[in-house]
Formats: structure tokens, sequence, C-alpha cells
């Protein structure tokens, strides 16, 4: 049977950098790894795509992706709502890449309970101060919605210890690489490279 791809969760207060961790991890667009593109109701930022950030309905709709069962998680963040695709998260694992999904703690906590294998990452900021400042100089926000995100920031970053790991976003470069080796660790892991070099494995120990 083909080995499954490893789930990843990150989450970290907005502005925290794990948008921008999670592009730099898939610039080369590596074939083993995916990041899940979440659906949402909140309004599309200058610059973004649908279908590439995020997929973008309105409430409705999203309501009816609940009753359908579309959604492996969903959560209501800021006053939108978030949520991730059953469906692609499974076809994806299923073909033995590795997923990202960038969500709360809420979401975070559900894909935990339904998928203990997953691993979470918490991006923390190095201060509240270099947060707000990070979310001013994304120059995408109100001031009104970087007020809210601050305030909801300390409530956010409360749950950092329901993760595996932690990475302070401190220097960018030094995140990364901390992120690339926790990829790196997982994949090492005994259970998988069983599963991953079984022929190898057998030749090996054969008498
Ligand atoms: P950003 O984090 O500042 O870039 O702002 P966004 O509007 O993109 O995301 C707001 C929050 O919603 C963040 O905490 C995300 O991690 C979270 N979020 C995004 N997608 C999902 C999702 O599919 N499910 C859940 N539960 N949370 C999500
Ligand atoms: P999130 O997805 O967690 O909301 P982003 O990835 O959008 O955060 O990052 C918020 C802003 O902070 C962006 O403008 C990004 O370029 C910047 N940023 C991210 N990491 C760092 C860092 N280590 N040092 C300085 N600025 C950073
Ligand atoms: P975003 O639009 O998500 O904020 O960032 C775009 C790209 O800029 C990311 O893919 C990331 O590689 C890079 N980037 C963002 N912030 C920093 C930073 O502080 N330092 C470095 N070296 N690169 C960054």
């Amino acid at each position: 049977m083909a080995r499954r791809g490893n789930l990843f969760i990150l989450a970290a207060p907005s502005g925290a950098g794990k948008s921008s961790l999670i592009s730099a991890l898939l610039k080369d667009k590596p074939a083993d790894m995916q990041v899940s593109v979440s659906t949402t109701t909140r309004a599309m930022r200058p610059g973004e795509e649908n279908g590439v950030h995020y997929h973008f309905v309105d409430v409705d709709q999203f309501k009816n992706l609940i009753q359908q069962g579309a959604f492996f998680e969903y959560a209501e963040v800021f006053g939108n709502f978030y949520g991730t695709s059953k469906i692609t998260i499974e076809q994806t694992l299923e073909k033995g890449i590795d997923v990202f999904l960038d969500i709360d703690w809420q979401g975070a906590r559900q894909v935990k309970a339904l998928i203990p294998d997953a691993i979470g990452v918490y991006i923390l900021p190095p201060s509240k101060v270099e947060l707000e400042r990070r979310l001013r100089g994304r120059g995408q926000d109100s001031d009104e919605v970087i007020a809210s995100r601050m305030a909801e920031a300390i409530s956010e970053m409360s749950h950092f210890d329901e993760f595996d790991y932690v990475i302070v976003n401190q220097d960018f470069d030094t995140a990364l690489a901390d992120l690339q080796a926790i990829v790196c660790c997982q994949r090492h892991r005994l259970a998988r490279q069983v599963e991953a070099h079984s022929v190898m494995l057998e030749d090996l120990l054969a008498q």
C-alpha cells in the first residue's frame, strides 16, 4: 500500500508570518508538499486570487457546504467563517503528499482529534510590538481590522502549548530552517521509514 502523506497543522496569531513561511517552504513547488487552500467568507484582500489564497464564498454558500459535510474542520475567526475541504485533504494525503494547513487553534484542535498523527506547529512572533508592526507593514488591513486582530492575538497565542513544535519567527530565514527541520524529522520517523523502505529493509535483514 502507498505511504500516506504527513499532515502538518500551522497556527499562529495573524501577522506572525505563517503564510510567508509556508509560501517560502513551497516556493520551488516540491512535488511532495502542498498547502491546503481553505474556503472563507472574508473579503478578498488586494492581490489575493480566488482558488489560490482561498476559495472565497458568501455565508449562504458556506452554510451549504457545512450541510453537505464538505469540511474536514471549520471555525469562525474574526467574525468570518474558514474551513478546510475534506475531499482535497484526503485525496492529497492518499497520494503520499505532505499537506500543510494554515488554520486557527480551534481548527487545529478539531484536526488533532480526527487525525492524532497530525503534527502541530505553532508560530510565535518575538513580541507584541513586532506583531503589530508586521500587521501594519503588510498593508492589507484597515486600522479597525488590525486592532481586532491584535485583540485576538493573546487568546490565539494562549493555545500554543497544544502543539507539538513551537517556532519563534524572529529572523525569517532561521524560522524557515526550523520549519524545514521539523518536516525532515517527521519524514524520518521509524514507522514512516519502515513503510518507505520495506523492500530494502527486507533485503538488508535477510540472513
Ligand atoms: P492572516 O492569518 O492574517 O493571513 O488572516 P486570514 O484572514 O487569512 O486568516 C485568519 C485566521 O483564520 C487565521 O488564524 C487562519 O489560520 C485561520 N484560518 C484560515 N483558514 C482556515 C481554515 O480552513 N480553518 C480554520 N479553522 N481556520 C482557518
Ligand atoms: P500570517 O499569515 O501569519 O498572518 P504573514 O505571513 O502575512 O502572516 O506575515 C505578516 C507580515 O510580516 C508580512 O508582511 C511578512 O512579510 C512579515 N514577516 C513575516 N516574517 C517576518 C520576519 N521574520 N521578520 C520580519 N517580517 C516578517
Ligand atoms: P507575503 O506576501 O506572504 O507576506 O510574503 C511574500 C514572500 O516574501 C514570502 O514567500 C517570503 O519568502 C518572503 N518574506 C516575507 N517576509 C520576509 C522576511 O522578513 N524576510 C525574508 N527574507 N523573506 C520574507
